[in-house]
């Protein structure tokens, strides 16, 4: 019988499709990095399968997570986001979705990025080798730097707890419990 950390069994298949195939599976793309930090923030007091399954309506209203897109936002796409029942109408979080796509292309024009500011921090994936996944924290140290050094820079909703979310989801931190097949 394949095994799995507790929460990817589940016959949500969205839900168990992103367990096996992506949570904690390195992936620096700079655009996948940006959809992954627009999502975590958003996930921030909602389910992460709440955020999944309105995935594919957050990739079509933030133009494909293109953050030279998303940088060009006005009034009217705020307004269209803020209609839109897909996603998450949350005006601050919508802002910061728009904010944090005008930090990264300010850092793109300087010649910096993402992948290249985390793996600073983190040069190769960290794994924890949780025997359970109550030994897994909400937040540690690291995310803590991190998150701090974020909101220096000019991100927004980026608190200790959503950074390590976003650190397991591209692979970064590692946490698939030691017994799971699909770490
Ligand atoms: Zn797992």
């Amino acid at each position: 019988m394949v095994k799995r950390c507790s929460w990817g069994n589940t016959d949500d298949l969205l839900y168990r499709n992103y367990h096996d195939q992506e949570w904690g599976k390195l992936n620096l793309n700079e655009k996948y990095l940006y959809e992954m930090l627009v999502l975590e923030s958003f996930q921030s007091g909602l389910s992460w399968s709440t955020i999944l399954h309105k995935r594919e309506n957050f990739r079509k209203d933030f133009a494909e997570f293109d953050v030279n897109k998303v940088v060009q936002f006005n009034d009217d796409d705020f307004q269209r986001l803020m209609q839109d029942a897909g996603i998450i109408r949350n005006r601050l979080k919508i802002n910061a979705a728009i904010n944090n796509a005008q930090v990264l292309v300010k850092w793109h024009q300087e010649g910096k990025n993402f992948a290249a500011f985390l793996t600073e921090f983190i040069p190769k994936p960290i794994d924890h080798h949780f025997k359970a996944e109550i030994d897994m924290p909400a937040k540690d140290e690291l995310s803590t730097q991190i998150s701090k050094t974020m909101k220096k820079a000019g991100f927004k909703f980026v608190g200790p707890t959503t950074v390590y979310s976003f650190l397991q989801a591209v692979g970064l931190i590692n946490d698939h419990i030691e017994a799971c097949d699909f770490k």
